[in-house]
């Protein structure tokens, strides 16, 4: 028998079990047209990630549902990738740039774009290498990247497609828009926050009164440059009687009209606001039903443009100010209050989005939507935990269209041509002074072309001067083609009619928007087929305070360290312990002790059991060994725990309650069989003697140890992926690994009812005496005697064929069962069920001695009591304190009088 080292290392067998998985091909799926896939597509972490916890959750839940179904014999992949991630990724390599004082444009697209692909492939396999550190086991082999070419050319025939169909449009709109990183931005993208601001009253005088005029309040007053009309709400007595009524824009001196709109709030401000069509999405709502015209105020960089007059090159901040001085000299400032408003920011970059109005690419949603949400409906894709289906109904059904253009360099080019001149005469001609509003783009007389390849010549006109579109498609463009473009879409290949639909995206539920619910209404709309049957989503990981990780804060627990400090197991096991079905995580560094020390139980109990057993045996639960020979109690009540623990594991795992499946195996390995069967039969395995009273053989013994060892290994290899292989390597198998042998079967004959019960009795006893045994401070040397009255001799029997448990784990001297028995003098009493359990105490304490501890803790005890009950009585105490004080002082009156009872008890018994 090899030595097995005494403590545990992760370390030392974390790479090289991964190394020897990987070689041997076990990642790779084992095609059998005979059976059905069960496949899994990654959501591909961003190219410029870096692992942190909330991959490591999500991953290791993924890796464990893989690595189960794999077990049990089923075709399965994971299939692994990563995202060009558009924005993020410039960014990255735009402030590579800076340090050495480029931009971007000093390179010019195409330099600048291989710089990217340069950088990406420096670093971009960084986040590879560390889903590899969690033993993640993906099929390397079929690892894909949003920009592969095969994966591009599925963006680009959705996008024909689509266009085709009249689904993609070019439009005018306001788009939440980024100054800095000069993009649009989808309304998930902007985040909003809270901010403190302020609320500006501003005075724009009657044209035919100028001493009197009208205030609105706003909060970015720079946009009143662009403003072409006053609204109030018809209902609105202060104002009705001025609808129609004609106003001087102050500054800028346009004459502005009153209007009437049921959708203004009276109650903000002064009820009268302005109306800016470009710069805020209400109110190029309002200028389309009240055919108001448009004025573009900014520059795309968040400066201000000549229809700013003065101001024209100020940044929109600095504008404010300046602006704000201007009025309060003119004194049409009326009051400044301080206003707390929701803001929203850029998710890349936390700069001020700006409501800008643009032309960009959109999808229509709505029609869609409509097959997406009927497949939910049905119960076609079902969401775990299920409260998702709804908020995912609510969304669906309000769906916007979809802004799909991105002013940026790093991503999918769009298949659209402008012809050169048509293009320019349309803008010119359309985005004079003032804007008809919606802009309304009309492919032909714009000359715009949607094709695959360069069109020769311009349609409209004739013209060769053809350029492609400058901007790029946003990133989820290609992610929402994902679980099909990854398997070969839009070809017909093999992978694509074996592995799909996938069986499962597991996902964190802040993308459900950006990504889940696009997958489904692609999959439909491309294939004709759902993505995947089932969607589980999991909570995100906070801190034990329940802020969110981010670097900014610094409460960031990097998922590496961990690994180094922990294991990857012992990081696996805890994150899953303690991850509920679909709840946020609450963690700190701490939390990974529990995996920690479960890897140590195991490799221990792993330890002892394999010293001690000379033959590396491999006995299965269909042995006929354990299933007929002389199994002692205690055996057939392990053997009957393991089978209902994997019965119960299994069906957790298919509800996807992975942190219950968890729970359930630690609860059997640690509290079970190491806490009670090994202590059981350890004086047996250990003896150098024959089978003690029990009747239990050390052969049985040693074969059922093994086997539920081996089992157990099996049964957690999902979550614990490498301390199980380094254990289970050391039986003998036929499979040369654990991850591809079977998945362990749960065996209803080895049930037993009855033997639980029974151990469940032995268990209650040996509890029992050894709660007097602490209670009474016996020394763990000292022996004791015990008389046990049983009610029947069914109980008799049954303690007397398994006394040689409870007196090996009681160190007991003489017992003697009874029934009925009477319950002599000076003896303490243990209560099991039916059973009572007599010592006799004179002898092993000194009686003298432990009455006068007990008499003294009784007295300490009133004491608190009595002055607790005091205050309890005191009128003026209980009628001020809240509630709170009250119901604790109660609650420590009473454990205090329990306490008491059980001192008082105890002290008769000694009488
Ligand atoms: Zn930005
Ligand atoms: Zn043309």
């Amino acid at each position: 028998m090899a030595e097995i080292p005494k403590v545990y290392d992760p370390k030392n067998i974390e790479d090289k079990w991964y190394k020897f998985w990987e070689e041997k091909g076990f990642f790779q799926p084992n095609i059998d047209p005979h059976k059905k896939a069960y496949t899994i597509v990654i959501p591909p972490p961003n190219v410029t990630g870096t692992l942190h916890m909330g991959h490591a959750l999500n991953n290791v839940l993924q890796d464990i549902l893989i690595r189960w179904k794999r077990m049990k014999g089923i075709p399965v992949l994971w299939l692994p990738g990563t995202d060009h991630a558009g924005i993020a990724t410039q960014n990255v390599v735009e402030q590579r740039l800076a340090r050495q004082g480029l931009k971007r444009q000093d390179l010019g697209r195409e330099k600048f774009i291989e710089q990217v692909w340069q950088w990406k492939k420096e670093y971009g396999n960084t986040i590879v290498t560390q889903l590899k550190k969690l033993g993640c086991s993906c099929d390397w082999s079929r690892e894909s990247f949003t920009l592969d070419d095969k994966l591009s050319r599925a963006v680009q025939d959705v996008f024909i497609r689509l266009y085709k169909k009249g689904l993609i449009y070019r439009g005018s709109f306001i788009v939440n828009w980024c100054p800095r990183c000069q993009t649009a931005l989808s309304d998930e993208e902007a985040q909003y926050q809270d901010i403190p601001g302020n609320l500006y009253y501003i005075k724009y005088p009657f044209k035919d009164n100028p001493r009197q005029g009208i205030t609105v309040a706003t909060t970015r007053p720079e946009t009143m440059l662009g403003d072409t009309a006053v609204a109030v709400n018809p209902a609105d007595n202060r104002y009705s009687h001025l609808v129609g009524k004609k106003l001087i824009l102050p500054i800028i001196n346009r004459t502005l009209e009153i209007i009437a709109d049921k959708a203004i709030d009276s109650e903000f401000g002064t009820g009268a606001v302005k109306v800016t069509p470009c710069h805020d999405p209400n109110d190029y709502a309002l200028a389309v039903t009240h055919h108001l015209k448009g004025i573009v105020v900014m520059n795309p960089d968040g400066t201000m443009n000549s229809q700013a007059g003065n101001y024209q090159g100020m940044d929109r901040l600095e504008c404010r100010e300046a602006l704000l001085i201007d009025l309060k000299e003119r004194g049409l400032l009326e009051k400044v209050d301080v206003h707390q408003h929701s803001v929203g920011h850029c998710y890349r970059c936390h700069t001020m989005i700006e409501p800008y109005f643009s032309e960009q690419w959109f999808v229509k949603m709505k029609p869609l939507a409509k097959p997406a949400i009927k497949v939910v409906k049905q119960g076609k894709v079902k969401f775990y935990p299920g409260r998702w289906t709804k908020v995912y109904l609510d969304w669906m059904n309000n769906i916007r269209d979809w802004c799909i253009s991105r002013q940026i360099w790093w991503g999918h080019r769009i298949p659209a041509w402008f012809c050169q001149d048509c293009y320019r005469k349309y803008l010119s001609k359309h985005l004079a002074k003032e804007i008809e509003l919606p802009l309304e783009i009309s492919d032909k007389q714009a000359g715009i072309v949607v094709s695959a390849s360069r069109p020769e010549k311009c349609p409209n006109c004739g013209s060769k001067d053809l350029k492609q579109d400058g901007d790029v498609l946003d990133t989820w463009f290609s992610s929402w083609l994902w679980p099909f473009s990854t398997l070969g879409w839009p070809e017909d290949t093999d992978d694509l009619k074996y592995f799909y639909p996938t069986s499962v995206l597991v996902t964190a539920y802040e993308i459900i928007f950006f990504w889940v619910a696009r997958m489904i209404v692609a999959g439909l709309e491309f294939t004709g087929s759902i993505p995947f049957r089932d969607v589980y989503i999991h909570g995100i990981v906070r801190d034990e305070t329940g802020t969110k990780m981010s670097k900014s804060l610094g409460n960031v627990i990097d998922p590496l360290d961990i690994i180094k400090v922990f294991g990857t197991d012992a990081l696996r096991f805890s994150i899953i312990l303690i991850t509920a079905t679909g709840q946020d995580v609450y963690l700190s560094e701490g939390k990974f002790n529990v995996g920690r020390n479960f890897a140590n139980k195991i490799w221990n109990a792993s330890r002892f059991i394999l010293m001690n057993i000379e033959l590396p045996s491999h006995q299965t639960l269909d042995s006929e060994l354990l299933i007929k020979k002389n199994l002692s109690l205690a055996d057939r009540w392990i053997l009957s725990r393991l089978t209902k623990t994997i019965k119960t594991v299994d069906d957790y795992l298919e509800g996807y309650k992975l942190n219950e499946a968890a729970n359930a195996i630690y609860e059997f390995f640690w509290h079970q069989f190491c806490d009670w069967y090994i202590e059981l039969v350890k004086p047996l395995i250990t003896a150098k003697d024959p089978p003690g009273a029990t009747g239990q053989s050390k052969e049985v013994a040693r074969a059922v140890l093994c086997s539920v060892l081996e089992t157990s290994m099996r049964l957690l290899h999902p979550f614990m992926p490498f301390i199980t292989e380094e254990i289970w390597q050391r039986f003998s198998h036929q499979d040369s690994s654990i991850m591809i042998t079977s998945w362990p079967e749960s065996k209803p004959k080895l049930l037993d009812e009855k033997v639980e019960g029974d151990m469940d009795v032995i268990v209650g006893e040996i509890t029992a005496l050894r709660n007097i045994r602490s209670t009474w401070n016996i020394s763990p040397r000292q022996t004791f005697d015990v008389k046990i009255s049983v009610p029947g001799s069914k109980y008799e029997k049954l303690l007397s064929e398994n006394l040689e448990y409870i007196k090996n784990l009681c160190r007991l001297g003489k017992i003697t069962i009874g029934k009925a028995l009477k319950k002599p003098q000076g003896v303490t009493t243990a209560v099991v069920g039916n059973i009572e359990n007599y010592v006799l105490l004179e002898g092993i304490i000194d009686i003298a001695k432990e009455k006068k501890r007990l008499s003294k803790q009784i007295e300490e005890l009133s004491f608190h009591l009595a002055r607790g009950q005091k205050r309890l009585k005191n009128k003026s105490f209980t009628a001020k304190a809240p509630q709170e004080i009250i119901d604790r002082a109660r609650k420590r009156e009473a454990e205090l009088k329990e306490k008491i009872g059980i001192l008082k008890y105890h002290l008769e018994e000694l009488k």
